[in-house]
């Protein structure tokens, strides 16, 4: 089924100038890139957007390393997208991801992992319109 997914390189990502790199992955992998743009989340967009993650232990320092400088966020389209991009990207935490992995090649600890992807087809539809109008979305 062909699908789309949110990614975001988050701003360790940025920050590490890996930007590159994650597009150039996406581009091998033949993720067609459909939307893209720089934001800087502020705490309360940073909130909304991991809304799901409320209450749990890491909910305020992830909000806070979310609006700790800019972001790149994507919609990546393709053959079972979200599935796929899961499996480039690695598991949340780098030390359990598969050698090869964005997160395990590239992220420092669980937190901050460099990028993240839509988990479901459900989440997929909550996060693509948290930043892209469907007129800012090609194709
Ligand atoms: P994923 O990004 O792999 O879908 P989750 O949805 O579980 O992971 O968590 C969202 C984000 O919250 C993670 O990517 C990571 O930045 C952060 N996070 C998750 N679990 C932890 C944890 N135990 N400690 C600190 N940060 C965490
Ligand atoms: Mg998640």
């Amino acid at each position: 089924m062909n699908e789309r997914t949110l990614s975001i390189i988050k701003p360790d990502g940025v920050r590490k100038g890996l930007i590159g790199e994650v597009i150039r992955r996406y581009e091998q992998e033949g993720l067609k890139i459909v939307a893209m743009k720089m934001v800087h989340l502020n705490k309360a967009e940073a909130k909304g957007f991991y809304a799901v993650h409320r209450g749990k232990p890491f909910f305020e320092s992830l909000t806070v390393f979310m609006s700790s400088g800019p972001s790149v966020v994507m919609v990546l389209e393709g053959e079972k997208a979200i599935e796929r991009h899961r499996q480039i990207m690695g598991a949340t935490d780098p030390q359990q991801a598969d050698e090869g992995t964005i997160r395990r090649m590239y992220a420092d600890t669980i937190e901050q992992n460099i990028v993240h992807g839509s988990d479901s087809t459900e989440t997929a539809a909550f996060e693509i319109p948290y930043f892209f109008s469907s007129s800012e979305i090609v194709g």
